[in-house]
């Protein structure tokens, strides 16, 4: 979509840090880092939210969950683990509306989702 920023991402149409990219995904150092390892995994198709993912997505899907694990191995936090968290609409306080998967990692964390 024209107007998306993380399209605009895919595109390279404005600068992020890529850490990995494939045919069908692209992850990138989210720009305000929640944790000290924090990362974005999208796929380049826009999909606004993780609910609006159809059956034609399922291999899409498929392919978003095992990248997950070469992030974490590429950014080094696959041994001590870390937190895959996707906000799904407004309650989430989602706030770019192309899927995302947040990496989160590199510190102990607490569960207190809300
Ligand atoms: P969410 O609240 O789940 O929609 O998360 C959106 C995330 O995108 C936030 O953690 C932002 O810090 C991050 N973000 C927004 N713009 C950019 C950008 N240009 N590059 C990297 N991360 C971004
Ligand atoms: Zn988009």
């Amino acid at each position: 979509m024209s107007d998306c920023i993380f399209c605009k991402i895919v595109k390279k149409e404005i600068p992020s840090q890529f850490i990995y990219e494939d045919n069908d995904v692209v992850a990138f150092k989210d720009l305000h880092p929640k944790a000290p390892t924090h990362i974005l995994l999208i796929p380049k198709k826009h999909i606004e939210k993780l609910t609006d993912m159809k059956a034609e997505d399922s291999a899409l899907g498929g392919k978003l969950l095992l990248a997950v694990s070469k992030i974490a191995e590429i950014e080094g936090i696959k041994e001590n683990g870390f937190r895959v968290v996707v906000n799904n609409g407004k309650y989430a306080g989602q706030e770019v509306f192309h899927l995302h998967f947040h990496i989160l990692g590199g510190k102990p964390m607490s569960w207190n989702p809300a």
